[in-house]
């Protein structure tokens, strides 16, 4: 009966899938911990694979507010995993690096008060604060809500080098940053819509 509850849970919105992987990672960390003094505590449980790294990340609620700094291991799933997940256009977008035609996404004129979330994860990505009008057609932030929570790649695709922004627990694709944004940080983060998951605050 509590399996089946807990497997319906995780299967249902994404803060039920969240708070199961979260007690799952709490339940690895308690094992390792209790295994700390044998060899090779983690291949007792995964012969053949390599464990997730584990990244830190900070959590906010759903109104923003910074709540505490957690370190869990990487988000891993198969392609077809993630491809049940998402929408098609999220799977393409956050999971294969494409990107959405400018001013067709679901974000890139919106301006309600509220939170980014990673589409794949929920990890929280932007705040609305940051949010500015590029006038690309696609939101555009000057400055990620933590910059623990993302993590910025080279990308030389296209014949261009530019650097490509991934979640930092789940390594899904968000877009690219740039260095053409408005004061404070000068940095224009160029989102994809399909990538994020926004909430709107309530406060
Ligand atoms: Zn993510």
């Amino acid at each position: 009966m509590f399996k089946t509850d807990l497997m319906e849970n995780a299967s249902q919105g994404r803060t039920s899938r969240r708070a199961f992987l979260v007690s799952a990672a709490a339940i690895g960390a308690g094992l390792y911990f209790w295994n700390r003094s044998k060899t090779q505590p983690a291949e007792a449980h995964m012969p053949n694979q390599k464990p997730p790294e584990d990244v830190t990340i900070v959590e906010f609620t759903d109104s923003g507010e910074r709540k505490v700094v957690v370190r869990e291991p990487k988000i891993v799933k198969s392609d077809s995993e993630w491809k049940k997940q998402l929408t098609p256009n999220a799977y393409d977008i956050a999971r294969h690096e494409e990107t959405e035609m400018a001013f067709s996404g679901e974000y890139w004129n919106l301006h309600d008060k509220g939170l980014y979330r990673c589409v794949c994860c929920s990890t929280a990505l932007f705040s609305s604060d940051t949010k500015f009008e590029s006038g690309t057609g696609w939101p555009s932030f000057w400055q990620p809500i933590a910059e623990e929570n993302i993590e910025n790649i080279q990308d030389s695709t296209f014949g261009m080098t530019r650097t490509a922004v991934a979640c930092r627990l789940c390594d899904g694709h968000l877009g690219h940053v740039f260095d053409d944004g408005p004061k404070p940080t000068g940095l224009r983060y160029c989102m994809n819509s399909a990538s994020l998951r926004f909430v709107k605050s309530n406060t």
